[in-house]
């Protein structure tokens, strides 16, 4: 209740439902041992991939230049300031580097001595393709986290339904060498859990999946700040699993902040310092890391 109302406060579209109500405005899923669900009729998913090719498009229309198939592999300093990085394709100077490397953040920063409280952790994604009499290869279906079984489900292309784990921290794993398959173990778990969710996934047939890497910070919630050990030097990093939706925002809160050396209000509770300060961004209500 109280995240719902956190919710509203700041303008979201976001309502209580009691459990009757769950088959109105999600049908299919199940109601069992449902007390209480909060509905977000403007909620929906954007494609990852068409997003991405978006924003670098709009970029490379804006002028910037994207190099592809190549790695930094040191930030480059002088006197105590950025002077540009080394790369697999040579050296480039630059008076502003934005360390943005997901995870691989941690070994660039570390390599002058700064330390990112930032830990890879796996997690697991099935897709199942559903059965022809539960939301067809045109239909859709909504959008949940489902908190019962720790999973949230989305619809995709195709007459497919995704199922991802929303348990905080699975495992940590090396972003090098990690298993990007799922197990015959994860597929019955999660395909299991899903079901109890939506039931006619029981009947549906499972098509494998994958496992991606996030960037979990210590509070879960990102580093959007400059590394002030060196002069022109800016993080964006530990996006914790839901940097995706908060991308335009942080693309332009960031961009405010170098242009013009101030802080969008909100984006101090970003900061690298937080963690030292003991001012981690501690959810007041458990259920997630909203509050
Ligand atoms: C399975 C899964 C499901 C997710 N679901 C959601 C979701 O539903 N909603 C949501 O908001 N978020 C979700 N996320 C999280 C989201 O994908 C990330 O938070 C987001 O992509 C992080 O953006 P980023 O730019 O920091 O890192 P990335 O998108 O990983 O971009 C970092 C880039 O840096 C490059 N790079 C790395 N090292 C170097 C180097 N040394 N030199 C040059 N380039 C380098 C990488 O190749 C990559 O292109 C999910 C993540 C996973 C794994």
């Amino acid at each position: 209740r109280a995240n719902v109302g956190l919710q509203q406060e700041q303008g979201v579209n976001t309502r209580l439902i009691t459990a009757a109500e769950i088959s109105e405005v999600a049908p299919g899923y199940s109601s069992e041992g449902v007390t209480l669900a909060c509905y977000e009729p403007d909620t929906g998913v954007a494609d990852p991939m068409a997003t991405t090719h978006c924003f670098a498009k709009r970029a490379h229309d804006l002028g910037a230049t994207i190099l592809e198939g190549t790695a930094v592999t040191q930030i480059l300093t002088q006197n105590g300031r950025v002077v540009g990085v080394r790369t697999t394709q040579g050296d480039i100077q630059a008076p502003v580097v934005v360390l943005a490397a997901n995870v691989w953040s941690v070994p660039l920063a570390s390599a002058l001595g700064i330390a990112l409280p930032i830990t890879p952790t796996r997690h697991p994604m099935l897709a199942l393709r559903r059965p022809n009499d539960f939301g067809g290869r045109q239909e859709l279906h909504a959008v949940a986290v489902d908190l019962r079984y720790d999973i949230y489900l989305r619809p995709d292309i195709g007459g497919m339904t995704l199922v991802g784990s929303t348990a905080d921290v699975l495992t940590a794993s090396d972003p090098d060498h990690y298993a990007q398959g799922v197990s015959e173990e994860e597929i019955a778990h999660f395909w299991a859990m899903g079901a109890r969710s939506i039931p006619a996934l029981a009947r549906a047939v499972p098509r494998g999946g994958w496992a991606g890497i996030y960037d979990d910070s210590v509070d879960n919630h990102p580093i959007l700040d400059r590394l002030v050990a060196y002069e022109g030097l800016y993080c964006v990093a530990g996006l914790s699993g839901h940097g995706f939706k908060l991308s335009p925002l942080v693309g332009q809160w960031m961009a405010h902040y170098i242009l013009t050396g101030q802080k969008p209000a909100d984006m101090e509770h970003f900061a690298y310092d937080r963690f030292a300060q003991g001012k981690e961004i501690r959810p007041r209500y458990p259920s997630g890391v909203l509050g």
